[in-house]
């Protein structure tokens, strides 16, 4: 199978834990290569825009505010089936209701601030790559 690339962001609630190698310790020990990563503190205006699929769910605002009170590794994962990969090595979105071993099990306070984001679909996991980073970012 070859190599597919998804995008990942370390949130607020585990930066300030400082917990990002630890995280990142599951992404490599699971097969994902982290072949691109930035610290950076996400503008309201970024935020929103990152997720404004959610725009009409309930907790937009709350999420928007959250994503923005800490600084953020947003980060290029890569390896085979990396999209799928990521999203079993995070975890349900509910920390609680996450499967033993996952980051979101491991590392999640509640279902707002469950320790990471990553792409649901290779076509958004590219639009997603896009939104932060450029080309000569990625090294591989
Ligand atoms: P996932 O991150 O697993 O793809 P969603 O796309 O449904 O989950 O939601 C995006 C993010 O919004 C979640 O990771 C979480 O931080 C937050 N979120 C989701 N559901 C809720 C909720 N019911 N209450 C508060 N925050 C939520
Ligand atoms: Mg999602």
């Amino acid at each position: 199978m070859p190599k597919q690339r998804t995008f990942s962001i370390i949130k607020p609630d585990a930066t300030a834990r400082s917990i990002t190698g630890k995280i990142n310790s599951k992404f490599e020990e699971q097969g994902l290569r982290v072949v691109a990563q930035k610290r950076l503190r996400m503008s309201r205006l970024q935020a929103r825009e990152f997720y404004i699929i959610h725009k009409d769910r309930p907790f937009y605002e709350e999420l928007v505010e959250y994503m923005v009170s800490g600084p953020v590794v947003v980060q290029v994962l890569e390896g085979e089936n990396a999209v799928a990969k990521n999203r079993e090595i995070m975890g349900a979105t509910d920390p609680a209701k996450a499967d033993a071993g996952t980051i979101r099990r491991e590392f999640g306070e509640n279902i707002e601030r469950n320790s990471v984001h990553g792409s649901d679909s290779p076509e958004n996991a590219e639009a997603e790559i896009r939104f932060f980073f450029s080309g000569t970012e990625i090294v591989g």
